[in-house]
C-alpha cells in the first residue's frame, strides 16, 4: 500500500472495533497461559492504518462540522486515534524498559526471584525482617531503572504534545477528562484532612494487629501487600472458599454470574496463569472475559468483587449503542465507580457474619480491618495525586529529574514510609489516580444513594441490581461527574467519602 487510507467516522469506528476485540483476545489468551508468546505485533502491525496522522486531521475536521452529540463520539474516535499514533511510535522503547524488568532478578536467602515475584513474594512472607529485607531489595532493584523511565516519560511527554498539539501535560489531562484536577484535589485534601484522626486511631490498632509490637514507628511500603491481604487472618479468608462466596455476593444483589453467557468465567488455578484479577471486554456486551486466580488471603475476595463490577459493567450495556458508547471512555472514572461499589461489599459487617461464621463482634472487628485498608489507600492516592500534579506543572523545567515530595507526601499521608527512590516506578500514565479518586467520591454518593432507596440491606438485595442495571445500559457514554447528578449529588461532595471514612 503506498498511501494509507483515511476512513470516514463509521468505517473507522467499525475497523477500530475488530482491532480491539483482536488485541483483547491475544491479551487474553497470554495471560490465562493458552499462549506463551503473545503476538501482539503483529496484529497492531497489520491495523497500522487505523493510526497515522491524517486521519486524526480527518477526525478532527468531522469534530468540528458535527451536533454535540455526535461531537463526542468523534472526540473519542480521535483520542484514540491519537494515543495508537503515540503507542506506535514509542512501543518499542516501552518494549524495551518492560522486557529490561522483566528479566531482573533479585537475590533472597540465597534464591533467585524475578523482580516481577518480589512483591507477590512479600505478601506471604510471615517475619517483619524478611518483608523489610526483601523490600529493599526490591526498591534497590527497581531504582536501577529509573534513568530508563525518565528518558522514556520525556519521549512520550514530548510526542503527545506534538501530536495533541497541547504542551501543558495538566491542561491536557485536565481537557480530556473535562475537570479542573486542582479543584478535585483540593476537595480531596479536605475529606483526608477531615479523616486524619480517625485513621490514625485505625492505623494504630491494625498495625499492631497485623504488623505486631516490633515494628518500627513508620514501617516501610515493603508491608503493604501483607496488610492488604489481611495475611494474618488467612485462615478465614480462605483461598478455596473465595469464588463460591463471591458467586453467591452478586448472586444476592440478582446477578447470577454464572448464568450471564456473555461473561465468560475464568477462575481456575493454573500454574501458568497470571495471579493478578482482570477484565477484559473484548467486545461489550457480547463478550466479557473475567478471569481471576485465588491466592488465599481478603484479597482475593475484594479483587474478584472488583472485576465483577467492571465485569457487569461491560455486559450491561445497551447493545444498540455505537461501539464508541460501548467501549470507549475519556477516562477509568465511570467503570471504576462499579467495581468499588462491588468491593464495597466486603466491607459490610453483616458480609464477614453471613459467609464466614464469625460472631457479630468478630465481623465487626473484621470489617473495620477493611475499612482501615480502604482508608490508606485513600489517603495513599490523594497524596499522589498532589505529587504528580507538582511534578507535571514542573516537567517543562525539570523534565522529571526531581522527586519532589514524592516520599514526604505519601509517608505523612499514610504513616508508611515511601522511598524517594520509588517516584517514577509509582505513577501511572494520564493521571489514573485522579481516575480513581473521583470513583472514590461518587462510589460513596451511590452508597448513600443506595442505602436511601434500597436501605441497610443494599448489599444483598436485588434491588440494588436493578438500580445498577439502570445504570450499566448508558454503557461508557457518562461521565463520573454526570453520574453525580443521576444520584442527586454535586460531583465535588466528599460529604458521603468522609462519613464513610470515619465510620470507626
Ligand atoms: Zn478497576
Amino acid at each position: 500500500m503506498s498511501t494509507t487510507a483515511v476512513r470516514d467516522a463509521a468505517e473507522y469506528e467499525s475497523r477500530l472495533q475488530q482491532y480491539y476485540f483482536e488485541r483483547a483476545e491475544e491479551a487474553r489468551a497470554v495471560r490465562v497461559g493458552e499462549k506463551d508468546v503473545s503476538e501482539q505485533a503483529a496484529i497492531v502491525a497489520s491495523y497500522r492504518d487505523l493510526f497515522t496522522r491524517p486521519q486524526i486531521e480527518a477526525l478532527r475536521e468531522a469534530e468540528a462540522a458535527a451536533d454535540a452529540e455526535e461531537r463526542e463520539r468523534l472526540y473519542r474516535l480521535r483520542k484514540t486515534c491519537e494515543a495508537g499514533v503515540i503507542s506506535a511510535e514509542i512501543a518499542e522503547q516501552e518494549d524495551a524498559l518492560e522486557n529490561a524488568i522483566l528479566g531482573a532478578s533479585v537475590t533472597f536467602h540465597g534464591e533467585d526471584m524475578p523482580l516481577r515475584s518480589a512483591q507477590a513474594r512479600l505478601a506471604v512472607l510471615d517475619a517483619y525482617t524478611d518483608r523489610e529485607e526483601l523490600g529493599e531489595l526490591e526498591r534497590a532493584a527497581s531504582a536501577a531503572f529509573n534513568h530508563d523511565r525518565r528518558t522514556l516519560l520525556e519521549a512520550r511527554e514530548q510526542l503527545e504534545a506534538e501530536v495533541t498539539g497541547d504542551p501543558d501535560p495538566v491542561a491536557r489531562n485536565e481537557e480530556e477528562k473535562a475537570i479542573s484536577l486542582r479543584e478535585l484535589e483540593r476537595v480531596l485534601v479536605a475529606a483526608s484532612d477531615a479523616t486524619t484522626d480517625a485513621f490514625d486511631t485505625l492505623r494504630n490498632t491494625w498495625f499492631e494487629k497485623l504488623l505486631g509490637s516490633k515494628r518500627e514507628a513508620q514501617p516501610s511500603n515493603a508491608h503493604v501487600h501483607y496488610l492488604r491481604r489481611l495475611s494474618p487472618l488467612e485462615s478465614t479468608y480462605t483461598k478455596d472458599a473465595a469464588v463460591d462466596i463471591c458467586l453467591a455476593s452478586t448472586l444476592a444483589l440478582g446477578f447470577d454470574m454464572m448464568a450471564i453467557p456473555n461473561i465468560r468465567l475464568d477462575l481456575e488455578d493454573r500454574p501458568q496463569k497470571n495471579p493478578r484479577a482482570c477484565v477484559i471486554p473484548s467486545n461489550p456486551p457480547e463478550v466479557v472475559h473475567l478471569i481471576t486466580r485465588a491466592q488465599g488471603g481478603l484479597s482475593d475476595y475484594q479483587a474478584f468483587m472488583h472485576e465483577a463490577g467492571h465485569a457487569l459493567h461491560y455486559a450491561g450495556v445497551d447493545p444498540r449503542l455505537p461501539f464508541t458508547f460501548r467501549s470507549i471512555s475519556r477516562d477509568h472514572a465511570l467503570t471504576e465507580i462499579y467495581s468499588y461499589i462491588f468491593e464495597a461489599v466486603t466491607r459490610e459487617p453483616g458480609w464477614h457474619a453471613l459467609h464466614f461464621g464469625l460472631s457479630d463482634a468478630q465481623a465487626e472487628e473484621n470489617a473495620q480491618a477493611t475499612l482501615f485498608l480502604e482508608a490508606l489507600l485513600y489517603r495513599r492516592y490523594t497524596a499522589k495525586l498532589r505529587y504528580e500534579l507538582g511534578f507535571w506543572s514542573a516537567f517543562a523545567e525539570e523534565r522529571g529529574r526531581s522527586e519532589r515530595d514524592y516520599s514526604s507526601a505519601l509517608t505523612t499521608a499514610t504513616g508508611i514510609r515511601y522511598d524517594r527512590r520509588n517516584y517514577l516506578a509509582d505513577m501511572d500514565a494520564g493521571f489514573y489516580s485522579a481516575d480513581y479518586l473521583r470513583a472514590w467520591i461518587r462510589s460513596a454518593q451511590l452508597r448513600t444513594f443506595l442505602l436511601r432507596e434500597v436501605g441497610e440491606d443494599w448489599w444483598r438485595s436485588e434491588a440494588t441490581g436493578d438500580i445498577l442495571r439502570e445504570l450499566f445500559l448508558e454503557g461508557t457514554r457518562p461521565t463520573s461527574e454526570e453520574m453525580a447528578g443521576r444520584l442527586g449529588f454535586d460531583p465535588l461532595d466528599t460529604g458521603p467519602l468522609v462519613e464513610d471514612l470515619s465510620a470507626a
